[in-house]
């Protein structure tokens, strides 16, 4: 389905990423994948899960730094020969930001959830942008949550950098469909990676999902890559947000 096509994934940690999913599922269409990864410590785990899918272009890449971002697009580029493709499924917000109460989220936390989880999506967009559309174009997948839209508790600040991750989507598709680059976003039900065991009440979201989702089961990293991949090529889709969570966002109680 992506025979050919050069793609950056961001947000690889370790085997249980969305991001890696979403890699596995790339590669099985026939895309070719580079990888940044954040951090020393991450480095020798993202290279043997790149090596497992035949990629050695993997470079360090923290999205709070616009240096770093200039040096992994400028590695990137010249390691694929291209751009076609990015997939973003990078966030983060401080550990007590997501327990307690919203309404207590200092200014610097606030910031930086926002800085990781929601702008890095532009500065990313606006660096694949001249890749992509030297190509004649390319498309773009992020991840988000229902609590983006939705108080859900303890998601907290999260919630309000995905609302603005969402809202990014759609400007962006705006600014770059000209140049024939497409944006879009999956909304996954709960999924068991890192970043989610950092929520608390993690499992209280899994089993309502279980017990009140039209379909009563909860969903997996695969059913989310599937739907991200079917996003990066639907030709003529953008702007748009796919539910991937069993129906729950369906429903009203
Ligand atoms: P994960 O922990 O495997 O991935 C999160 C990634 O963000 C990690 O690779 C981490 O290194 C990266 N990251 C954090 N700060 C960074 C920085 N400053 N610079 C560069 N990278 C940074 O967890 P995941 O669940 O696979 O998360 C991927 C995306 O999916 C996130 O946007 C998350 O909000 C979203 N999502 C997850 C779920 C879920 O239940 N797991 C549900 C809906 C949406």
């Amino acid at each position: 389905m992506l025979e050919g096509k050069l793609a950056l994934v961001a947000g690889v940690a370790n085997r249980r990423s969305i991001a890696w999913a979403i890699a596995q599922a790339l590669h099985a269409a026939g895309a070719r994948c580079a990888f940044t990864y954040q951090g020393e410590r991450l480095e020798k785990t993202v290279r043997e899960l790149a090596a497992s899918v035949d990629s050695d272009v993997v470079v360090p890449c923290d999205v709070r730094s616009d240096a770093d971002l200039d040096r992994a697009f400028g590695e990137v580029a010249a390691g694929l020969g291209g751009l076609d493709i990015l997939v973003h499924a990078i966030a983060f917000a401080q550990a007590h930001d997501l327990q307690g109460r919203f309404v207590d989220t200092a200014r610097d936390d606030f910031w930086l959830a926002l800085d990781v989880s929601a702008y890095s999506l532009t500065a990313m967009a606006r660096r694949a942008e001249p890749l992509m559309a030297a190509r004649g174009g390319g498309s773009i997948v992020t991840m988000t949550y229902l609590g983006g839209e939705r108080a859900v508790p303890r998601y907290n600040v999260m919630g309000v950098a995905k609302a603005a991750l969402e809202s990014s989507v759609r400007y962006l598709a705006a600014d770059l469909g000209p140049a024939n680059i497409r944006v879009n976003a999956v909304s996954a039900g709960p999924v068991r990676t890192l970043a989610a065991r950092s929520i608390p009440g993690f499992a209280t979201m899994e089993e309502m999902v279980a017990e009140r989702s039209p379909l009563k089961r909860n969903i997996d990293a695969a059913d989310v890559a599937k739907t991200a991949v079917y996003l990066l090529d639907a030709e003529n889709v953008t702007g748009t947000i796919a539910y991937v969570d069993a129906g729950y966002h369906a429903m009203g109680m």
